[in-house]
């Protein structure tokens, strides 16, 4: 096939390189923020000769209720991945329209513009921590989605949740404020979901893959009102959710499961005290992110110390940041996985 019948956006897309796709070998999984906790689910299924129903109502009433919101303003997807790409499908028009992202960030809103040919206003992480909203708001110019990572991956920032609104309030009238809040469950205090009161220019997206530690059904939701949901519901595709992942899913979010998914939060954030800790007094740390989310991001003297740990199977995730290609993020797993990272650094002294 000759590479004519691609588009010049695809022809020269770099892939998102996910947690899996590379010929990694390990011991120690540290490198994609999934939760140590693997949890038993029960599935018995009938009327697989069936088509599913396009948004679960047993799922979707189970997440409103954890969320506190309506039904009408939940809508299920496969992943978080999944709602990125629907919103800029929905709510852009390629080789037109722009979206903003403040770096650095999470991937996949790149990948995704990319992707549909949407161009990409980059500010920075500093910018949105630190400018006043009417600068903010001149930067963000004319894009139409405003992704707001909170907790930012990989940086842990929080954005409180007043400059999230003030910023919707500023940009009503020309932006989709978009707050990526996969972490939220680590830092629950700041989330924007009570900013659905007041906003039609606000959608927050959530996902079961970090703290209710089921990366791999593949489950996420948009939350926003009908202005934002009903162009999404026709972009959709028609059965996005199999009848296996809706049984599960609901499994997760009876109030049982939801008990259990915070105790599982307060003993992650308790294992990332701890290493924090000890981190801080490793000469070779050299920088340390402090954040919310089950990771943690920090900075090394030297690059090389990263592939010994490669090669020792504990498996993390490099990262260049601010122009240095000697960061690290370290999700945080159980105490033992953890007893890794020390027994790495402290070897490599
Ligand atoms: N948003 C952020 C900030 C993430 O870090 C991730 C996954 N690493 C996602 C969204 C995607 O989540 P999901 O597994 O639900 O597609």
């Amino acid at each position: 096939m000759s590479n004519s019948l691609l588009p010049q956006n695809i022809a020269s897309l770099k892939a998102y390189s996910s947690a899996k796709s590379e010929k990694l070998t390990g011991s120690t999984w540290l490198n994609a923020n999934e939760s140590p906790f693997n949890k038993a689910v029960e599935l018995s299924l009938d009327e697989l000769n069936r088509y599913p129903k396009p948004q679960p109502e047993a799922v979707i009433d189970a997440y409103s209720n954890y969320a506190q919101l309506a039904p009408t303003q939940v809508l299920m997807t496969r992943g978080a991945d999944e709602g990125i790409e629907l919103l800029m499908r929905t709510f852009c028009e390629p080789a037109k329209d722009s979206i903003a992202i403040f770096t650095p960030t999470y991937g996949m809103y790149k990948v995704s513009a990319d992707t549909q040919n949407i161009a990409i206003n980059e500010l920075s992480q500093a910018q949105l921590q630190r400018d006043q909203i009417s600068e903010l708001s001149e930067r963000i110019g004319s894009a139409k989605l405003v992704f707001i990572c909170n907790p930012n991956n990989p940086t842990g920032s929080l954005t409180p949740v007043d400059k999230v609104a003030s910023l919707a309030k500023a940009l009503e009238n020309s932006a989709l404020i978009v707050v990526d809040e996969a972490y939220i469950e680590f830092a629950p205090e700041q989330s924007a979901v009570s900013l659905l009161q007041d906003f039609n220019n606000v959608v927050v997206l959530r996902t079961l893959s970090k703290a209710f530690a089921l990366a791999g059904l593949r489950t996420g939701f948009l939350l926003a009102n009908d202005a934002v949901l009903n162009p999404v519901r026709k972009v959709i595709a028609p059965y996005p959710v199999s009848t296996a992942v809706a049984k599960i899913a609901e499994q997760a979010l009876t109030p049982d499961a939801v008990t259990q998914m915070r105790r599982q939060v307060s003993i992650l954030n308790s294992n990332k005290s701890k290493l924090e800790a000890w981190l801080s007094k490793s000469p070779l740390v050299t920088q340390l992110l402090s954040g919310e989310g089950n990771f943690i991001t920090l900075q090394l003297s030297d690059k090389t110390l990263i592939s010994n740990a490669m090669k020792a199977g504990t498996i993390m995730r490099p990262f260049t940041l601010f122009g240095e290609d000697n960061w690290l993020r370290i999700s945080i797993g159980s105490e033992q996985e953890l007893e890794q990272v020390k027994l790495w650094l402290e070897q490599s002294e």
